[in-house]
């Protein structure tokens, strides 16, 4: 198939337009809900597959667990047993001492006192706070009681509740603003502690922390979240029952950062689920980011452009493994495209970089299937316009040598006769004149084809002559009138045939010829074959009606087709090609005409043309 330059462009445009398409697609579909929760699960097979190393961890959490809570008093003595747990931690000296218990309305005078007391002279201990919804419908700090919060060197905030979608915490903030005031996470006041560090430096992108540098961005609703590696096995955990009944298992508190924290499963009712599929109270994730911020173990998010760059990348690589190679090749390429998409971002994980999931792959996915798809179909275009161009080339020669054949005879037989026999002189001028207007009209209809081909090729523009009906109409009349003669055929002129038509003389010649010859072959002897003119608005048609086998309607609606012929005229051994109506349909058109056709079997047919008369200011 030839390559046309238009064709190219519009295809390879078209085919960009979709790949693109397909991308932007993606991109958008990696922001939905059921796309992020997908990345989520991926995120958290890779944190599994990239547990941290078991180094000694630094944090301790006393947990106020069941057992403590059976044998020393229960819930309602919860600040007393708090009090007892400081008081007993403190004895081993812990580098901090955070406490998850939130302490922040009145208790019981004698138990307050009893904690008070046990906070009094605390090394580095850290109290919570919590946010509240006030009255207002607002958020409010609350904070502890200003008689325990003096003790404390630091208030840090402890609400996990807002990180968690599917119930997973795999994420805190580590900043929290409301009312006007802002506090950091425990986590987060307890391993400034721990360095021994002063203020916490920030910036838009990162907190520091001593010379810890904490990549947490700060969001719109200003949070820094930090992505919490949680370890193969949870940060070691003693029950302060098991501490007040034994005071030398202190030595595991010795030097150590130690969370206080109820981790009863019947008191703690915002247990959460880790990515490792445990199941951890609240303290315990403050000491899991701990751990994290204490190893350096951070994550980052990939940033927007990183994905949207990542994502355009493997469609324009889809793009053009599709564009350059085709069949097996094209294929294996786009599944190795696949596979590198699908296993991509668990190297970027191992590099502390978190890259989504759904959107690249998605990407690759829908481009590699639309380019697969979209060559399918050039190549399936490519084939079918071959296999067209073919039969048409065919059917061209066919045609050619069919209708060329009578002029030929006619000139062989006269050219043969005039060397053979020795005529007389008006024989031979009258052999000689046949010969020429023969060869003539050979010439004219090689020329009419050619037209006529370069016409339906859109690689002519028509002549826009001015082309006296009138003139057109004898002329054609004169040819078919020694065929209807031989056929005993009347050939009736109806005229006069006003009007000038404003296009190319020897097409709309063709067509009208074209329709009085149809007539004749397609009349029986003894019949009469009509042709007549009439004004229409702004027009003139001119019908040519016959009285001879005339055809159905399904046979009307076949005729304009290249090459079709009915059953009907090929009995009466007069069909010709069947190409010469697609023609006369052609011409027409082209000259802004109609043709219209009324026919019934056995009793006519009546061809109607009609052309658009040239107005004075056409002429030229
Ligand atoms: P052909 O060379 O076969 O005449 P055309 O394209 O001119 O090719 O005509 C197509 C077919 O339309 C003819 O084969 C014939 O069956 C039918 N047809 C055309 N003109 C007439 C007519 N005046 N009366 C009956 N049938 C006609």
């Amino acid at each position: 198939m030839m390559w046309n330059g238009r064709w190219l462009n519009k295809t390879l445009l078209g085919y960009w337009v979709v790949i693109a398409a397909c991308w932007a697609a993606a991109v958008v579909a990696g922001w939905t809900v059921p796309s992020s929760q997908f990345d989520n699960y991926v995120y958290d097979l890779m944190l599994r597959l990239n547990p941290p190393g078991d180094q000694n961890p630094e944090a301790v959490v006393l947990a106020i667990d069941d057992a403590t809570l059976n044998e020393m008093g229960g819930q309602r003595n919860l600040r007393g047993i708090l009090a007892e747990a400081i008081q007993l931690a403190r004895r081993a000296e812990p580098t901090v001492l955070a406490s998850d218990v939130l302490i922040a309305d009145q208790g019981d005078a004698a138990e307050d006192a009893r904690l008070e007391e046990a906070l009094t002279g605390a090394k580095n201990l850290i109290l919570p706070v919590d946010t509240t919804i006030s009255g207002g419908g607002g958020e409010r700090w609350e904070e502890p009681l200003e008689r325990f919060r003096k003790h404390a060197q630091a208030a840090g905030q402890v609400e996990l509740a807002r990180q968690r979608r599917d119930g997973v915490t795999r994420r805190i903030s580590l900043e929290w603003v409301a009312g006007h005031r802002r506090y950091w996470a425990l986590s987060l006041e307890a391993f400034r502690l721990s360095l021994g560090a002063g203020r916490i430096l920030e910036s838009r992108d990162e907190i520091e922390v001593g010379d810890v540098v904490i990549p947490a961005r700060l969001t719109a609703d200003y949070h820094r979240m930090l992505w919490i590696r949680y370890g193969r096995r949870p940060v070691p955990a003693l029950s302060v029952r098991d501490l007040k009944a034994d005071p030398s298992r202190g030595q595991l508190l010795r030097g150590k950062v130690v969370f206080v924290g109820v981790t009863s499963q019947s008191l703690t009712p915002d247990r959460v689920l880790t990515p490792n599929g445990d199941s951890m109270s609240g303290v315990d994730v403050h000491a899991e980011a701990f751990e994290t911020m204490r190893r350096g173990l951070f994550l980052q998010d990939a940033s927007d452009s990183a994905v949207l760059g990542f994502c355009a990348a493997t469609a324009l690589l889809a793009g053009l493994i599709f564009w350059f190679t085709a069949g097996w090749p094209a294929y294996l390429s786009a599944a190795a495209l696949l596979a590198f998409v699908h296993t991509a971002p668990f190297p970027f994980f191992a590099h502390g970089v978190i890259f989504p999931y759904v959107a690249p792959a998605a990407s690759a996915w829908l481009t590699v299937a639309a380019a697969a798809s979209y060559q399918h179909f050039i190549i399936r275009r490519r084939l079918r316009l071959a296999v067209a161009e073919k039969t048409r080339y065919q059917q061209a020669i066919h045609f050619v040598t069919h209708e060329m054949r009578t002029p030929l005879t006619a000139i062989q037989g006269s050219s043969e006769l005039m060397g053979r026999y020795n005529l007389g002189e008006d024989k031979r001028k009258q052999m000689a004149g046949l010969i020429h207007s023969e060869s003539k009209r050979l010439g004219r209809m090689i020329q009419t084809f050619l037209d006529v081909e370069r016409l339906s090729d859109g690689q002519m523009d028509l002549k826009r002559e001015p082309v006296p009906l009138e003139a057109a109409v004898e002329a054609c009349l004169a040819r078919a009138r020694p065929l209807a003669e031989r056929k005993s055929i009347l050939i009736r002129g109806d005229g006069p045939f006003p009007g000038t038509i404003l296009g190319d003389g020897e097409l709309i010649e063709y067509a009208i010829y074209n329709l009085v010859n149809n007539a004749v072959k397609y009349s029986p002897s003894g019949t009469e074959v009509k042709i007549f003119s009439a004004q229409k608005k702004g027009g003139v048609s001119l019908s040519v009606a016959d009285q001879g086998i005339g055809m159905d309607a399904k046979e009307v609606k076949q005729i304009f087709r290249k090459f079709y012929r009915t059953k009907r005229a090929e009995a009466t051994g007069e069909a010709g090609t069947g190409i010469g109506l697609s023609i006369v349909e052609q011409i027409v058109a082209t000259h802004g005409g109609q043709l219209e056709v009324t026919s019934e079997p056995g009793r006519g047919s009546c061809f109607t043309v009609t052309f658009p008369v040239a107005g004075e200011g056409d002429h030229r």
